[in-house]
């Protein structure tokens, strides 16, 4: 029985020697950078996209290292094991808890502090959600997990119905946020400009015209920049 320090130095001794070694490590530095952008990420695509590119070179890299592996094979089986429960966790774990992050990144604050409607309206729609508001000149709302995020933009800008459209758009999306995949569940959904390929935002909008109205999502959408 060789310990896990045993297994280590083979391990190491084996990559080493190995004429792949340049390229593990090139693999395991781009999944890390790729990684790192994920977290810092803004826009849903560029999420998506930078979580499964990391994903995908750290296969490889675990691929590339395993065909190295001349003496105990074991550690590179624990080292995927650990990777596949570390990279499920993530991806079980962050959706559910991705707002939190969202609340410190955009300083924001329960809308109950500045509007008393807001919360119950959304509550009817979609139970156990909060509202939040950020600080932001541009009128822009979006949605992660049980929460909902509205910029002072849009508050300041939109009339009551077409907030309300905006806010029944976004409770459609947490209503039908965990009957998603899990890569979808990452990405943030926006009340953003029409883009008819996008069936989701489609039906989000199909729910608000029938909790509010049709004009008020119209005239909501008008006022994006
Ligand atoms: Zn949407």
């Amino acid at each position: 029985m060789s310990s896990i320090a045993d297994e280590l130095i083979c391990y190491a001794e084996c990559v080493n020697k190995s004429d792949l070694l340049p390229l593990i490590s090139f693999l395991v530095v781009a999944s890390l950078l790729l990684f790192a952008f994920y977290l810092k990420s803004k826009t849903p695509i560029q999420r998506v996209s930078s979580f499964a590119g990391a994903q995908l070179l750290m296969i490889g890299a675990i691929v590339a290292s395993f065909s190295t592996m001349e003496c105990s094979r074991m550690l590179t089986i624990e080292m995927y094991l650990a990777y596949v429960f570390i990279s499920t966790g993530i991806m079980l774990f962050l959706p559910g808890s991705y707002y939190k992050i969202l609340i410190r990144h955009h300083n924001a604050k329960p809308i109950s502090e500045i509007v008393d409607w807001v919360d119950d309206f959304v509550n009817t729609l979609s139970e156990d959600s909060n509202v939040y508001y950020f600080d932001s000149a541009i009128p822009k709302a979006f949605a992660s997990g049980k929460a909902i995020f509205v910029s002072i933009g849009m508050l300041e800008l939109f009339d009551e119905q077409e907030l309300k459209a905006v806010l029944a758009h976004e409770a459609w999306h947490l209503r039908h946020n965990n009957k998603t995949p899990i890569l979808r569940q990452l990405s943030l959904m926006t009340f953003t400009k029409f883009r008819p390929e996008q069936e989701l935002e489609l039906m989000a909008d199909r729910f608000a015209e029938k909790i509010v109205s049709k004009g008020a999502l119209e005239s909501a959408r008008a006022k994006l920049i």
